[in-house]
């Protein structure tokens, strides 16, 4: 199960495990929790019993013990990023994509570099740090070396005070040479979502296009660690297939990467079916995830995978994304356009990948986290300083990572407010981070002073 070539997915062990699931009492749960509470993660069996909770009082203790371990590991800060749309030409065939190549209903356009500096400028305005720079696959058209371009010209944009630290790629799956390149080009993080990973279920939503061949795809985060591209995503489109097969398929995907490179992903995302122009199959998805089974869903991944990051887009609406922040999320993205061109020019829903559920800007997103207790955090230090893969994991697990990770949130933070926040968000941000500095162990809210008071002395991009 090891082997990069030869990594599948075992669906058999799989139902006979969810089979096994329901005999589970409450006492047994009770102890799974509590192994899950040591934060050194649950397997398979541990987890499905869990998926298959009804009861409303263990589902209470579920997440109680999901919001430990998010309190303990992550504490207030929330990672914040901005995807970056620049093609939506594409030669497969996903039935759930308004960019698939059949359909006529969208105009298509890959961004010139000139639109994607004016993209990026506009992003860099709003305060953000991370994108996330998302194309369809339309190799040899506007192929590899085009997105090489484009992370390039991402980069080169200064503006103001400020510029893209950090660009992160959601993009086709390369062959392992590409993935050096991408490395070289100094992306953060390679995030590849397996959509489904029902082999069946696959075959019949990916109809053309290389994307219909399920082991290129599932094998791709192997291609790209062995490239030397250590953080890496993984993901579900839940709605797809039924969201307990999903949970434990990308179980066996997390163990497989573990086994093999001596650690598992960066981050998990975990989208689900939104309506999209064109691609009737989003409008009905064929196992809906329910809001309550989606809570679960956070819960359970942030029990079994602790050190793991879970991202959340504004595919969900802000009042579900605030619960599970609670829940384990520990990035989000805000103020998201997903057509290309989308910043720049009004966005129209019809062209964009799929709809979304969160329109507030940056700023009001902001606001409201920050309301709520949590210090977005705009930081890029680690992989800039070559805290990643496995090294990230080595600090991450003894808790070492938050003495890195507070007090650059708390600069990183102090530099958005002084440089683009508004009246409100300074109000609410600034005490926000001073309980953030006062909640810290005496080492590390003593960096964060210092920081925070180089950052107000017009001092940018301090990180440690
Ligand atoms: N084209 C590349 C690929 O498919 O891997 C990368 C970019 S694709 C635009 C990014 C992700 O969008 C896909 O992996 C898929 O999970 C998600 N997506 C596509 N259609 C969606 C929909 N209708 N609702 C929610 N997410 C969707
Ligand atoms: Fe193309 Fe990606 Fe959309 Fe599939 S999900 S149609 S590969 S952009």
């Amino acid at each position: 199960m090891t082997d990069s070539n030869s990594f599948d997915i075992d669906e058999s062990v799989i139902w006979n495990t969810l089979a096994a699931a329901s005999a589970c009492d409450s006492g047994r749960i009770r102890e799974i929790l509590a192994k899950g509470r040591e934060m050194k993660g649950l397997d398979a069996e541990e987890i499905a019993p869990l998926m298959a909770l009804s009861d409303p009082t263990l589902i209470s203790e579920l997440f109680e013990v999901a919001r430990h371990i998010k309190d303990t590991i992550y504490g207030r800060r929330l990672v914040i990023f901005a995807p970056l749309y620049v093609s939506n030409l594409c030669a497969n065939e996903c039935l759930y994509c308004a960019f698939r190549a059949r359909n006529k209903e969208v105009e298509r356009r890959a961004l010139t570099s000139e639109e994607i500096a004016r993209e990026t400028r506009i992003l860099i305005d709003q305060g953000h740090k991370r994108v996330l720079l998302v194309a369809g696959e339309s190799y040899p058209v506007k192929g590899f070396q085009y997105i090489l371009d484009a992370i390039d010209t991402v980069y080169s944009v200064k503006h103001g005070n400020g510029e893209i630290r950090r660009v992160n790629v959601n993009i086709a799956p390369l062959k392992t040479e590409e993935f050096a390149q991408l490395k070289a080009a100094k992306i953060g993080t390679y995030q590849l979502f397996q959509e489904t990973y029902h082999h069946e279920t696959y075959g019949n939503v990916h109809i053309a296009g290389k994307k219909a061949d399920y082991h290129w795809r599932l094998r791709a985060i192997d291609r790209a660690m062995t490239a030397g591209i250590d953080d890496c995503g993984i993901g579900v489109l839940f709605g797809l297939a039924d969201w307990r097969f999903e949970m434990l398929a990308l179980m066996q995907h997390i163990r497989h990467l573990e086994a093999a490179f001596g650690v598992g992903p960066h981050t998990i995302s975990v989208p689900r079916l939104e309506p999209a122009t064109g691609a009737s199959i989003a409008e009905h998805p064929p196992h809906p995830v329910g809001d309550m089974d989606f809570r679960k869903i956070v819960a359970i991944l942030r029990i079994a995978v602790p050190y793991t990051g879970i991202i959340m887009s504004t595919r969900e609406t802000a009042n579900l994304r605030r619960e599970t922040f609670a829940l384990g999320v520990s990035q989000i993205s805000a103020g998201s356009r997903t057509n290309p061109g989308g910043y720049a020019e009004s966005a129209r829903e019809d062209a964009s990948q799929f709809s979304l559920g969160d329109h507030r800007n940056l700023d009001e997103v902001i606001c409201d986290v920050a309301s709520l207790g949590y210090v977005p955090s705009f930081c890029t230090g680690c992989y800039r300083l070559g805290r990643t893969g496995a090294d990230f994991m080595d600090m991450a697990k003894p808790g070492d990572i938050k003495a890195h990770c507070d007090p650059n949130a708390a600069s990183t933070f102090q530099e958005y407010l002084m440089d683009y926040g508004t009246d409100e968000s300074r109000a609410i941000g600034e005490k926000a981070i001073e309980t953030f500095i006062n909640d810290m162990a005496e080492t590390p809210a003593k960096h964060s002073r210092i920081m925070v008071g180089k950052v107000k002395e017009g001092k940018r991009d301090v990180y440690r």
